[in-house]
């Protein structure tokens, strides 16, 4: 069954073209790349599937449910990580989490478990009490991911999650994602194929708008 659903999606920014007729579906426990150069339309497509904006034509489902009528539950079913996740530098990791959580609608009684489980998940317990400010890029990143897997949706939308990171940090978030494969849908943007080579079984490649191509990595690849 399909978990998330593209028909037809297109975009216009005034009179820029953005996207254009993109269609595509991932199924439940998909672990799929999102991949094109800068420009080509993936943030577009992500902000219409996380109901940041509707689409000019088209349609985009996330569990059935359509992205503009039923915004609230699509929300709830997508934990997102942006490209730039808004932290909270002066908070703690466990204060900021617990805000977040907050904001998501976790019940007072849930909170503490419900944020000791994500930070046990991302492996934040060392750093759990220390200012976001204070810590190195790639925990910062993981306080990222934790902030996605409140409430632990079914569906995870991750945004060049390995971006400006060093080698070893870039080799931890990926363990970390793969580890969310399990139980999670998952949507891997990036600009190169090696970032979602490993963890993804199918890479849909955008280009100026449109999907150009979709494939296993290894099949494209060989491609290169
Ligand atoms: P990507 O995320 O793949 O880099 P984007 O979805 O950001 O691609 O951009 C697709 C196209 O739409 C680009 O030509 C970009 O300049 C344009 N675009 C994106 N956002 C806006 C916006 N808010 N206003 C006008 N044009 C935009
Ligand atoms: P990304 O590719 O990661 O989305 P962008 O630089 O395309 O990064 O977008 C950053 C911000 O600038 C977004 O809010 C986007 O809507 C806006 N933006 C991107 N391209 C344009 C554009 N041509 N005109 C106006 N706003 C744009």
């Amino acid at each position: 069954t399909a978990m998330i659903e593209v028909q037809g999606l297109t975009k216009f920014y005034g009179a820029v073209s953005a996207i254009q007729d993109v269609t595509f579906h991932i199924d439940k426990g998909e672990v799929v790349g999102f991949l094109g150069p800068n420009g080509a339309g993936k943030s577009t497509t992500i902000r219409i599937l996380t109901c940041y904006m509707p689409p000019t034509a088209g349609q985009a489902r996330v569990d059935g449910l359509d992205c503009v009528d039923k915004s609230l539950e699509v929300r709830r079913r997508i934990g997102y990580l942006p490209e730039n996740v808004p932290l909270y530098n002066e908070m703690t990791v466990r204060r900021f989490l617990r805000f977040v959580a907050q904001a998501k609608g976790v019940e007072a009684r849930a909170m503490t478990r419900e944020v000791d489980r994500v930070i046990s998940v991302c492996g934040l317990e060392r750093v759990k009490n220390r200012i976001i400010a204070n810590l190195s890029k790639g925990y910062r990143q993981r306080v990222g991911l934790a902030q996605a897997l409140i409430n632990n949706p079914p569906v995870l939308i991750l945004d060049e999650p390995t971006i400006g990171l060093d080698p070893t940090q870039i080799v931890e978030i990926r363990r970390l994602i793969s580890d969310l494969r399990e139980d999670h849908t998952i949507l891997l943007s990036s600009h190169i194929l090696p970032e979602v080579a490993q963890i993804c079984q199918r890479v849909l490649i955008l280009n100026k708008g449109r999907i150009v191509a979709t494939d296993s990595p290894h099949a494209l690849t060989a491609q290169l």
